[in-house]
């Protein structure tokens, strides 16, 4: 499939100007005035349009999008302020790249970076850098990228002529880290799920490293069920890795999602700059950092994990401000949501919003669970998100034809199959997020409980195109 085709002609009328039944309020004053043809779809209009009925055409269209607020799919933000809303529209206007025309903004990115590297317990908080993102697939490319620069610069010698790098990874990993192996051409070594452990097995990781292996990815937590990967663990296998052989592999940890939870819920869990392999973290702040979309942070725990050659300079104030970034221009409004958000809550406030967010998670869960239909794989005890199977003796459905029904009810559920080597477990996945409710969540599972008996009386699973199914559980 090609990406953006022009327009498919059998959806554009023959005759593009045709006389359309518009409403004729949509014009300006006078509601018979230049309202008689609709705008073609597919090219330039001719000529201009009141803003108002371009509005209403505009909004009215997307009117059939799906309700973000239902969407169980998604981890990313959904619900802010209407305060946040208004910063993020009086900054929507200011280029994050131009450091010296708005110094202030950059100012804010700054003490984002600041605060993340005291939250992951970077060793020297002002020594750590960082910078924002467009979202955690910028950001694991640009960490992805210093790793592979430090390995080149280790293997000069073999590198380019002969050696071919490679990074190392769980099955599990978010789509970014394979499109970054094939962007810059990297072998991706992965894990296989096997029997009931559905992320990386930090031995197995070890045993996949050799010489040109740039670095190990770490998840925290796994898009595919929400759990934790053990970073701590795989570290020491690293560890014993290097007594062993001499290698030393720096571990990159994901927390697209948990570098903005396991702080605040998980305080002891040691997964972060505490660990001293680990030499770069990212996040979303558009996920639990609750921002809305797209703003995420790569951090490095010293000058010596980012290639000083990665670094571009911009001009900031007269003076030399550093950049990192797959893009050049970029709205302010995220980054300054960002620290709005941070500002507004502190680390009382995240913790109070994430832990209602993982007590709904966990209460879903069990009360599904007490359906007696399925059987869970977590529990919404890690990330806040938990992903079910249907029990073995459940035969007249699965979990695409729940998804499919929820659906029917506003609910977007999704239902997916596992990778490698449990592809024979489909499962549902849901995903508990600041702003769905434990009144959201009675809701739920007053639909499911509806659809239940339907399901149960159905002859055999009705789902045909798994594949369409599957799409949506990034
Ligand atoms: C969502 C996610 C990503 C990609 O993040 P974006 O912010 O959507 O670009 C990468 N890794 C993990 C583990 C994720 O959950």
């Amino acid at each position: 499939m090609s990406l953006h085709t022009g327009s498919p002609s059998s959806t554009e009328p023959s005759r593009e100007r045709r006389r359309l039944a518009l409403n004729p309020f949509f014009g300006e004053a006078d509601p018979v005035a230049g309202m008689e043809t609709a705008p073609p779809r597919h090219r330039l209009p001719d000529g201009p349009m009141p803003p108002s009925t371009a509005y209403q055409l505009v909004h009215d269209e997307l009117m059939l999008d799906g309700n973000a607020r239902l969407n169980l799919a998604t981890f990313v933000t959904t619900w802010m302020e209407p305060q946040a809303r208004v910063l993020m529209g009086e900054c929507c206007d200011k280029n994050m790249i131009d450091k010296d025309e708005y110094p202030r903004t950059a100012e804010l990115e700054r003490r984002c970076v600041a605060m993340l590297a005291d939250l992951w317990n970077a060793p020297d908080p002002s020594a750590a850098v960082g910078c924002s993102t467009t979202g955690s697939s910028e950001a694991c490319m640009l960490a992805g990228m210093a790793l592979k620069r430090r390995w080149a610069a280790r293997n000069a010698d073999r590198y380019p002529a002969s050696a071919r790098p490679n990074l190392v990874m769980g099955i599990n990993v978010q789509v970014c880290w394979e499109k970054f192996c094939n962007f810059w051409e990297i072998e991706a070594r992965q894990v296989p799920m096997e029997g009931d452990r559905f992320h990386l097995d930090p031995q197995a990781a070890a045993d996949l490293c050799d010489e040109n292996t740039i670095g190990v990815v770490g998840v925290v937590g796994s898009t595919f069920d929400g759990s934790y990967e053990p970073i701590a663990e795989l570290c020491a296998a690293l560890d014993a890795l290097q007594q062993r052989t001499g290698l030393d592999v720096p571990v990159h940890v994901d927390g697209a999602s948990g570098g903005m939870i396991a702080p605040f819920l998980d305080p002891d869990l040691v997964w972060d700059f505490r660990l001293p392999r680990v030499s770069s973290i990212n996040t979303s702040g558009h996920k639990y950092g609750l921002v809305y979309p797209g703003v995420g942070w790569a951090l490095w725990r010293s000058p010596a994990e980012l290639p000083e050659e990665l670094v571009f300079r911009v001009n900031y104030l007269g003076g030399d401000m550093p950049t990192f970034a797959l893009n050049f221009s970029r709205p302010g409004s995220q980054v300054v949501a960002q620290y709005y958000t941070f500002l507004r809550l502190g680390r009382d406030g995240y913790r109070a919003v994430q832990q209602s967010s993982r007590d709904i998670a966990c209460g879903l869960a069990g009360k599904i669970e007490e359906l007696g239909d399925f059987r869970l794989l977590t529990r919404g005890d890690q990330l806040p998100v938990f992903a079910l199977t249907t029990t073995p003796d459940v035969e007249a459905y699965d979990v695409f034809d729940v998804s499919r029904r929820l659906r029917e009810h506003g609910w977007l559920v999704p239902a997916y199959t596992f990778p490698a080597n449990r592809q024979d477990l489909s499962v549902l996945r849901v995903v508990c997020r600041n702003g769905f409710s434990s009144d959201l969540a009675d809701l739920l599972m007053e639909d499911l409980r509806l659809v239940l008996p339907e399901l149960r009386r159905q002859p055999h699973p009705l789902s045909h195109d798994k594949q369409a199914a599957t799409s949506f559980h990034h």
